[in-house]
């Protein structure tokens, strides 16, 4: 049989409209829609007839009960969700959209009957649900002005059918940016109260513990940054994900750390990312600082989080007998360049198997402050202790200064001046919107 005749069978069964008939030669030819298929072969068939092609409003086929004819209806729906045109507080700013349907069970079986009545294969040209994604999708292209994503898009419209729903969900915005810490004991993010879970309160009373905040710290580089950015694209929840954390007690300095925030359910999202990492600024108040901010795609919180970088510190060492300055630049010398083998600290031997590590210092410097003070800066490979490579953790680490200088050392203050991919930069082009 040709395919006129199988059209010719398919349109015995009752009436059968342009897309439906046309769905099931769906793989045939190119750049038509279901429904001029299903015209075509129409028109094509009573022409060899040599009789009147039939016409079936959508509204009496048997196969879709009139959906076909209802993909305006959906795609204006949709947009209705996201536009704010029937409430302001649903207008949301997107760039890139996808549709899914739940088709409902009986047109899934018509369909079925539909092939099964011509003999053909029950998966032949192709099903509904895929027609109908589609075309209510270009439509709401057109209405929205915005473009199709079957990755990963801005906003996720689910097309219920059978419930007569549309369930919309907005996507993540990321902003990424690198982090200055200015000020001691402020964690990277919120902390909060162990005695209350949170709270703020034991009973009836404010807790004594946190002072009723809820929180052991005031000041987080999270609470200082993310609150900023969520009202700024008008989101439900702000989650902050750092390149890894300093010490509570660490300055994060110089070229800061990268971070990404990430904004549930934004209104917003094409924001101004000078304004605002000007009003993050403002907002934190010289605590912390924000620079470089970007507007990220969803795939930069895992390389934020994951990607192998190195680390740049500097450390204030004391000793407890004269150094000369020689002596402590040739120490530094052997270090920088070298290999160390460090056996878990004693510091978190209880939250880490213990093992033995070797890390690179791939750079160490130092100032010669006074016969019992040194400013140590060292480049080191992620994961490198510096507080023991400082002073040698009773053996565990080495080589150390401390060993090398033949004196006990300590450090008394330890900061972080950069954090940088070991094999390149965490600000890839591919990862920015
Ligand atoms: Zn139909
Ligand atoms: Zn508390």
């Amino acid at each position: 049989m040709g395919i006129l005749d199988d059209a010719r069978a398919l349109t015995e069964g009752g009436p059968l409209c342009d897309a439906c008939l046309g769905r099931v030669f769906a793989d045939r030819s190119y750049g038509l829609t279901n429904a001029e298929r299903g015209r075509s072969l129409r028109v094509a068939a009573a022409l060899e007839d040599d009789d009147e092609p039939e016409d079936v409003d959508p509204a009496d086929c048997w196969v879709c009960e009139g959906l076909c004819g209802q993909f305006d209806e959906w795609a204006e729906r949709a947009a209705a969700t996201v536009d704010g045109s029937e409430d302001e507080a649903d207008a949301v700013e997107f760039e890139t959209y996808q549709v899914g349907t739940r088709t409902p069970p009986l047109v899934e079986e018509n369909e079925a009957l539909l092939r099964e009545m011509a003999d053909l294969p029950e998966d032949a040209g192709e099903p509904f649900k895929s027609e109908f994604n589609r075309e209510v999708g270009k439509r709401f292209g057109r209405l929205t002005d915005t473009t199709v994503d079957f990755g990963r898009p801005d906003v996720q419209f689910v097309l219920d059918i059978e419930d007569d729903t549309v369930e919309t969900e907005v996507n993540s915005a990321f902003v990424y940016g690198r982090y200055r810490k200015l000020v001691r004991d402020i964690p990277q993010t919120e902390w909060p109260c162990r005695e209350c879970d949170g709270s703020g309160r034991q009973g009836r009373q404010a807790c004594d513990h946190c002072g009723g905040s809820g929180y052991l710290y005031e000041d987080s580089v999270e609470g200082l940054s993310a609150p900023v950015v969520r009202d700024v694209m008008d989101g439900v929840e702000a989650l902050f994900h750092g390149a890894g954390r300093e010490d509570v007690d660490a300055l994060m300095l110089e070229t800061g750390r990268p971070f990404v925030i990430e904004i549930k359910e934004p209104r917003r999202r094409d924001v101004d990312v000078d304004r605002l990492e000007g009003d993050i600024n403002a907002f934190a108040d010289g605590k912390v600082e924000v620079e470089g901010l970007r507007l990220a795609e969803h795939d930069m919180v895992e390389r934020v989080k994951g990607l192998d970088a190195s680390k740049t510190y500097r450390a204030e060492v004391e000793f407890d007998a004269d150094v000369s300055a020689e002596a402590l630049s040739e120490a530094v010398e052997t270090l920088s360049g070298s290999t160390i083998e460090q056996y878990t600290p004693h510091r978190v031997d209880h939250r880490r198997a213990s093992l033995t590590r070797t890390r690179h210092v791939y750079d160490a410097s130092a100032e010669h402050v006074d016969a019992r003070h040194a400013t140590v800066e060292i480049h080191g490979e992620g994961g490198l202790y510096i507080k023991e490579l400082v002073s040698g953790d009773e053996g565990r680490t080495d080589p150390s200064l401390a060993d090398l200088l033949g004196v006990s050392a300590v450090v008394t203050a330890l900061d972080v001046l950069a954090v940088e991919g070991e094999d390149e930069p965490f600000e890839r082009e591919e990862f920015f919107r």
